[in-house]
């Protein structure tokens, strides 16, 4: 017999991106979990590496104090408006179980659009509470009445992904912020991959226009080089984020991380000087991939999507080739993405062995 909730029999777990063991990474050209393709900032490991036995022995700051203040200053908020959690993946599920109640509560679902961050579908499952799709339009664009439709529905939060995964597609600050104003729930802005686009959601948060409703979730695992680390966060309207407090794990966040985040966030202009380099390089392999017939929209994340050249070999086929000459991207089995790859983009060197190695399949036109 089974002692999970009924549920819980049913959940489909979320599914990573293959992880290698990272002893063994070396051997594999890892462009399939939109990892940064450099190291964190050395300041890290430096903070890292001061710790004393000491600061292990005690419990963190439960509030992660230094942690909320450095984001702030360097946002323009006040710490009171920042939560530090255990990856941007524990802001999620920490805003699904605070505002959403199970099936039959007061509380209704989820939104999201599809196709999207599929975590958000898996929490909303494990927390037992109704989840609304929104099918995105032509080239994956945002309906307008997004916003209506999830009203229309009862949700009480609603996610936007901005940019967009897995498409890199980018929506101005303007566009956001008439979502998030019509929308009568909390309004969650993922900018897990806002580091490599040319703007961001943190205007909704201040002045005298600030909306209470809206939730940014920022990641260290993107632009700062920390998927390794675990550590995210969100910023709101400082109600809002005491609200959150309340149901956090006291201890969400151990001293490494927060020391090691601090130290990133501080480091800003190393921060710029990968992202840059790594934008630099997305737009090239955009090129690179269109000149040999794939079809890529223009992305503002770290990876880009590409359709397979018409006439030559599946998608799945070039992911699997790819796959057995050690380079791992990424290959969604879902409807609208099942001719289409998902491509971190890595160093220079490391997309010339991409490239090199899709031209065994694909000549360059
Ligand atoms: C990577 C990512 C996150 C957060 O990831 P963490 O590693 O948990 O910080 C959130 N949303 C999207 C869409 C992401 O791709």
């Amino acid at each position: 017999m089974a002692f999970e909730r009924d549920n819980i029999a049913r959940l489909h777990a979320y599914l990573p991106g293959e992880q290698p063991d990272y002893t063994q990474t070396g051997s594999v050209l890892k462009l399939n979990t939109n990892e940064n393709p450099y190291p964190p900032s050395p300041n890290v490991m430096d903070a890292i590496r001061g710790l004393t036995p000491e600061a292990l022995r005690l419990y963190p700051p439960a509030d992660a104090v230094r942690f909320r203040r450095a984001a702030a200053d360097l946002h323009g908020l006040t710490p009171g408006q920042v939560i530090a959690t255990n990856g941007g993946d524990e802001l999620l599920r920490l805003l699904v179980t605070v505002f959403c109640a199970p099936r039959n509560g007061a509380a209704a679902g989820i939104g999201m659009t599809a196709p999207s961050y599929t975590l958000y579908s898996v929490l909303a499952d494990i927390q037992d509470t109704p989840i609304t799709i929104v099918e995105r339009g032509e080239g994956f664009a945002l309906p307008d009445d997004y916003a209506d439709r999830l009203n229309a529905a009862g949700c009480r939060l609603a996610f936007l992904v901005n940019p967009h995964a897995p498409t890199g597609r980018f929506e101005t600050v303007a566009r956001v912020r008439e979502m998030a104003r019509t929308f009568r729930g909390v309004f969650v802005v993922d900018e897990a991959y806002a580091d490599f686009a040319p703007g961001d959601a943190l205007g909704l948060l201040r002045g005298d226009d600030a909306l209470p409703n809206v939730v940014i979730l920022r990641s260290l695992s993107k632009g700062y080089g920390l998927a390794g680390l675990r550590f995210g966060y969100g910023l709101a309207d400082a109600g809002l984020i005491a609200t959150l407090d309340k149901a956090r794990d006291s201890y969400n966040t151990d001293i490494l991380s927060q020391v090691a985040a601090v130290a990133a966030l501080e480091d800003q202009a190393y921060f710029q000087e990968t992202c840059a380099k790594v934008i630099a390089e997305r737009d090239r392999l955009t090129q690179a991939l269109r000149k040999r017939g794939f079809d890529v929209p223009e992305s503002y994340a770290n990876f880009v999507l590409a359709a397979a050249p018409p006439g030559g070999p599946a998608a799945e086929a070039i992911y699997q080739h790819l796959k057995a000459n050690r380079i791992l991207i990424r290959y969604f089995n879902q409807p609208r993405l099942e001719d289409k790859l998902r491509i971190t983009v890595g160093t220079p060197q490391q997309n010339d062995a991409l490239l090199a190695q899709l031209d065994a399949l694909v000549p360059a036109a």
